[in-house]
């Protein structure tokens, strides 16, 4: 099994999480960028935190044969202190970098007046600067905060088929599907999504266009989960091939609309992927 985090903290984890990911079979990671814990006060903190993600996190992963890019975004919860707001004015430089092939986490976290104006602000830089959009969906009023998350991403006039809404669950997935987004789902140990409510809804739903995440952060998290989940969708009865699209093209081919996502390092996988999906119910 071949796995592509699409979302995970790695600036929060171990050295001991990367070694244990490489054994487990994680080759690439995506790191957005996100709320530290403690509120920043000035731009300036922003920046070396970018710095980090663009330098020294690539260079940490590389040392397990990870292959590390990055999101750059102004986070939504950090977007709501006006001492913040002139990232905004920072990020382009950042986008045009190599290892950045997304804008993101952006959305909304407290669903303010003030996230509506950033959100669509970062909506705008990732159509100007062809890159693909991850999109936090809060994780208070979640069927509220998704339908006005997709009511801005078709007012940006971003091609739908170019974001990724994340964290989403059973109530929230449809509406996502249906708008030509594609579906993001974090896994985690005890709380909000497990491997065996993600197997239900690929079974549901079917794998195309679904990333599965560990959003491994500060937080009681679990880098594995991604491996966890690839197994239990084994388990179930979905092919090897289900699982690498899910675990790998899927993301691949998300981030790769990027035209910057570089794997030619990334070892090929063992044997081959043959064989049929499972029956599914529903669409
Ligand atoms: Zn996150």
């Amino acid at each position: 099994m071949r796995v592509f985090d699409p979302h995970i903290h790695m600036t929060s984890r171990t050295t001991d999480d990367y070694r244990n990911m490489a054994a487990a079979g994680v080759r690439a990671v995506l790191e957005p960028a996100f709320w530290l814990g403690q509120p920043r006060t000035n731009p300036g903190s922003f920046a070396d935190y970018f710095d980090s993600l663009i330098g020294w996190e690539p260079y940490r992963a590389a040392q397990f044969g990870i292959r590390h890019h990055s999101a750059i975004s102004l986070n939504p919860k950090e977007a709501n202190d006006p001492r913040c707001r002139a990232v905004l004015d920072l990020i382009p430089r950042y986008l045009d970098k190599d290892g950045v092939v997304a804008v993101g986490e952006i959305g909304y976290d407290s669903m303010t007046p003030v996230e509506d104006t950033v959100f669509a602000a970062q909506l705008a830089l990732a159509r100007s600067y062809g890159l693909p959009a991850l999109v936090h969906t809060p994780h208070r009023d979640k069927a509220v905060g998704t339908k006005r998350t997709l009511d801005v991403v078709a007012e940006s006039g971003i091609d739908p088929g170019w974001v990724l809404v994340d964290h989403l669950n059973e109530v929230t997935v449809r509406q996502v599907r249906d708008s030509g987004c594609w579906t993001g789902f974090s896994i985690y140990p005890e709380t909000k999504m497990s491997p065996d409510r993600m197997v239900a809804i690929l079974k549901e739903y079917g794998p195309e266009r679904v990333l599965v995440n560990s959003a491994a952060d500060w937080g009681h998290s679990d880098p594995l989960l991604t491996v966890v989940t690839g197994n239990a969708m084994l388990a179930a009865g979905f092919s090897e091939d289900d699982v690498d699209l899910v675990l790998w093209r899927n993301p691949v081919e998300f981030y790769g609309q990027s035209g910057k996502l570089d794997l030619s390092d990334v070892p090929k996988p063992e044997g081959t992927f043959a064989g049929s999906s499972i029956a599914r119910g529903g669409s």
